[in-house]
């Protein structure tokens, strides 16, 4: 089978990370999250993680320098072999260059990109509803998805807490960031003719099916 090598596009809250844990599972292909690396990185205190940790609380992004030995390392591990989908990298234009670069020295084919469209105003309510367990990286919404008891991780029974760049003044600022320097990657790939545009704001399973027929 073809190699299946898929970027997640959308804004924060837009439910990249839910879609990406299910279509990943669906086809059998790993699921990368920077955003969940650089966090792991940060609860274990390693060097990296005590280099991004105020730039991820401020909402801002990381140097695209500390990406790239990220990234590479990652989709040279062997099971990415058939594919992998990508949340949350690339984030702006240099990475989409770089990102092509390691998959032409690792002698991969192009990358797909489908993108999750939701409106600012639902991001907002969405993200600072999100609760997130900093045992296990759960993710539950007050909302839409509530724990079974309240501030309580169903998977690990740790508390839940909610994510410093959940914080309404960071939510904002990471939703400048997107518009300025993610939004651009959409039509740099609609040119190439390798992006699928999908709702974003319909209920999980029907995002997912869209999503499962965007990829073919
Ligand atoms: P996310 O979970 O994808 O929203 O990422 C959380 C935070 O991690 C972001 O606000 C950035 O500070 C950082 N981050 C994740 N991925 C990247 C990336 N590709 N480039 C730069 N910073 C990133």
């Amino acid at each position: 089978m073809a190699e299946r090598n898929l970027v997640l596009l959308g804004p924060p809250g837009a439910g990249k990370g839910t879609q990406a844990k299910e279509l990943a599972a669906r086809l059998e292909i790993p699921h990368i999250s920077t955003g969940d690396m650089l966090r792991d990185a940060v609860r274990e205190g390693s060097p990296l993680g005590q280099r991004v940790k105020a730039v991820m609380e401020a909402g801002e992004l990381v140097s695209d320098d500390l990406m790239t030995g990220i990234v590479r390392g990652r989709l040279a591990k062997p099971d990415c072999a058939r594919g992998f989908i990508l949340d949350g990298y690339p984030r702006n234009l240099a990475q989409a260059g770089i990102l092509e670069g390691v998959l032409s020295e690792l002698g991969r084919g192009p990358v797909r990109a489908l993108e999750l469209e939701v409106a600012d105003d639902v991001l907002v309510g969405r993200l600072s509803s999100r609760r997130s367990c900093p045992s296990c990286g759960a993710v539950f919404n007050l909302v839409s998805s509530p724990p079974k008891s309240p501030g309580v991780c169903d998977k690990c029974g740790s508390g839940l807490v909610q994510r410093e760049d959940d914080k309404e003044g960071v939510v904002r600022e990471r939703l400048r960031v997107y518009h300025e320097k993610t939004a651009p990657l959409s039509d740099h790939f609609r040119r190439k003719g390798l992006l699928r545009t999908v709702p974003g704001s319909d209920e999980p399973a029907r995002v997912l099916a869209a999503l499962v027929k965007a990829i073919g």
